[in-house]
């Protein structure tokens, strides 16, 4: 399983473990943390999984769940890394064009 580290959200003074950053190990497949285990202040994922090289290609990128927009025109933004049920193109002030990040974790 892949390494992550976390860190307390920035604004948060956090506690011990998580002031400084700490790793834990997950699943693929896990959710990521949204809040500390030990103190429950909000803390942010800091890199990528360790022993994983960063994603250079878009294939890539969609394997790991993130989500990649280039920019087509003023407002426009392609979804490279699209899923099945997702707009290709999203366009700025258009939310149904979003891309469901909310789903990508875990899948
Ligand atoms: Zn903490």
């Amino acid at each position: 399983m892949p390494v992550y580290e976390y860190q307390v959200a920035e604004g948060h003074d956090g506690c011990e473990t998580c002031r400084d950053g700490f790793q834990i190990l997950q699943s693929m497949k896990d959710d990521a943390l949204t809040t500390c285990p030990e103190c429950g202040a909000p803390i942010r994922k800091l890199i990528f999984p360790v022993g994983i090289s960063t994603p250079k290609t878009n294939s890539e990128l969609k394997n790991l769940g993130f989500t990649k927009l280039v920019k087509r025109d003023t407002g426009v933004y392609e979804n490279v890394t699209a899923l099945n049920k997702e707009s290709r193109y999203m366009e700025a002030g258009k939310p149904d064009t979003m891309p469901h990040l909310h789903k990508k974790i875990g899948d």
